[in-house]
């Protein structure tokens, strides 16, 4: 970045001009005149230091952060102790900490039996062969079985399937997307069409020749005040199994009624208790009036866990996703740190858990923020920052943003961007798409102008255990970080909070959760 000379007046300047400029379209704007303390603050994003700290977050040590796990723990104790070397302020209820009580659960073994008798002669699929959608007890007793094969034109007429259960197979799921989607998606249609027609369940043939289905070993989180978060087996039961002996019995028997019959015992799941924290570090802002608003800068630091059911590298390490956000969070609060003079606004740098399984560390701060919501002016969360070879093409100097026609956070890092060297830009596959696709959604939900910033969605490892610390490109990751922290100064620095464009109706519902909460922030 252009170091800016030492000129005193720089800065009563600017601001004048940006607090005189209230209310024009923003691109009118000038651009901002960083000071030398501001911009030797943005000189100390290192991509060094990022390399440094993701090394560990990514590590196969921390088993892929999963929500909740051991791994997960010691990433947030990393992060908060990251926070307190920089002299952050703790926001949490418990130090750095915002902490939450869950019930883990997961499917029980103990008792399980499920079971296919035809011809008077009944096979046991062992657990290993058996999943289902949800977790919860579940029992079926001498259900009639029908065959429907997949996709079978036939399907419309089939009368008396109420109260069965449907015997089919699906097509393997490819690999490789798009192929992958378009799978799932004749799957899910037929299935649908199948449930439609209410039976007590739908057994699917699953011909993967996988080991072990995983749904034992499979786990979800549950809160009383996030219900619909773990679904609970109800008719039809969706069960998939591979195993075998059904599958022959399965090519054995003719399409329509049969002579068989399943029986199905699954137990109630086993719980147990999982406190889940968001870590959350204050940079006290310097106006007397404007430092009890706040700025935010996210990013969620879980990831995917392990699949000990598989052979190889069985660990999702999540080093783009999003170990490049939560490190990044921690290099722009330490290098904002060192300002001696502070912003106007109060900025708040918070690492979220269980965006993975659906949002749940945003989901609970917006139900209790640490920061009076009306008072937060904007947010900025940060995905995948760290990679810039995608199949899109070349990342670098490019960031993305979700939501981009929905406020004017957008307007802001683009300025930023322009001055930084990086242009930021609306994809127009993934701007709205992907703005529920992060935890921006929980915050925007309450009205937070608030946007996702990304480097590329589409990369090679996503989502895979090959999502390693060695492949992230940390120089392009501490130019992005650059342009971040100039935008957050440009936020907490403006008198004129950011607002959601009114003319987009895409943004109604979260203008409107504004306007509940702070009327005179929006015109
Ligand atoms: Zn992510």
């Amino acid at each position: 970045m252009k170091k800016s000379g030492f000129r005193p007046s720089a800065w009563v300047f600017s601001l004048s001009l940006l607090l005189g400029a209230a209310g024009q379209p923003r691109e009118q704007n000038p651009p901002f005149t960083l000071t030398p303390d501001q911009s030797e603050a943005l000189a100390r994003i290192s991509a060094g230091s990022m390399r440094g700290h993701l090394s560990f977050i990514a590590s196969d040590a921390l088993e892929g952060r999963d929500t909740p796990s051991a791994g997960l723990e010691i990433a947030a104790e990393y992060i908060a102790a990251q926070f307190r070397r920089s002299g952050l302020e703790p926001a949490g209820d418990d130090g750095y900490f915002q902490s939450s009580r869950w019930t883990m659960i997961s499917p029980n073994p103990k008792n399980f039996r499920f079971t296919l008798t035809d011809s008077g002669k009944t096979l046991d699929i062992p657990a290993s062969k058996f999943s289902m959608l949800g977790i919860g007890a579940a029992s079926l007793d001498r259900v009639a079985v029908v065959k429907i094969p997949f996709e079978e034109h036939s399907l419309r007429v089939t009368g008396a399937v109420e109260g069965k259960a449907v015997i089919t197979e699906l097509p393997a799921t490819a690999q490789e997307p798009p192929a992958a989607s378009q799978v799932s998606r004749r799957r899910q249609e037929f299935i649908n069409r199948v449930a439609a027609l209410r039976p007590a369940a739908i057994v699917g043939i699953d011909r993967g020749e996988r080991r072990d289905s995983g749904y034992f070993s499979s786990r979800a989180v549950r809160h009383p005040q996030f219900v619909g978060l773990v679904s609970v087996p109800a008719p039809p039961l969706r069960i998939t199994v591979d195993d075998a002996s059904v599958n022959a019995a399965f090519d054995a028997m003719a399409p329509g009624d049969t002579h068989a019959t399943i029986s199905l015992n699954l137990s109630a799941p086993l719980t147990q208790e999982a406190v889940l924290r968001n870590v959350i570090g204050l940079l006290q802002g310097s106006d007397p009036v404007l430092k009890d608003s706040y700025i935010l800068l996210s990013a969620h630091y879980d990831h995917l866990g392990t699949r000990p059911q598989l052979e190889g590298d069985n660990i999702w390490n999540g080093a783009n996703d999003n170990g490049s956000g939560t490190v990044s969070v921690i290099e722009i609060a330490s290098a904002l740190a060192t300002l001696r003079e502070r912003p106007r606004r109060s900025i708040a740098f918070v690492a979220f858990f269980g965006e993975e399984h659906g949002l749940l560390g945003s989901r609970f701060y917006a139900k209790h923020p640490v920061f009076p919501l009306e008072k937060t002016a904007a947010a900025i969360n940060l995905e995948q920052v760290g990679r810039t070879d995608s199949p899109e093409g070349d990342q670098h100097g490019k960031a993305r943003i979700t939501g981009f026609d929905y406020s004017e956070v957008s307007k802001v890092i683009r300025a930023a961007g322009e001055q930084a060297g990086i242009s930021v830009y609306k994809d127009g596959e993934t701007s709205d798409d992907y703005f529920s696709r992060s935890d921006n959604q929980a915050l925007a939900d309450v009205g937070i102008p608030s946007h996702t910033l990304c480097v590329a969605f589409d990369y090679p490892d996503y989502h895979r255990p090959t999502d390693h610390w060695d492949k992230i490109d940390y120089e392009n990751m501490a130019r992005t970080d650059r342009m971040v922290a100039l935008a957050l100064l440009m936020l907490a620095q403006d008198a004129d909070p950011p607002r959601w464009n009114a003319n987009n109706p895409r943004a109604a519902r979260y203008l409107k959760a504004r306007e509940e909460k702070h009327p005179e922030t929006q015109r």
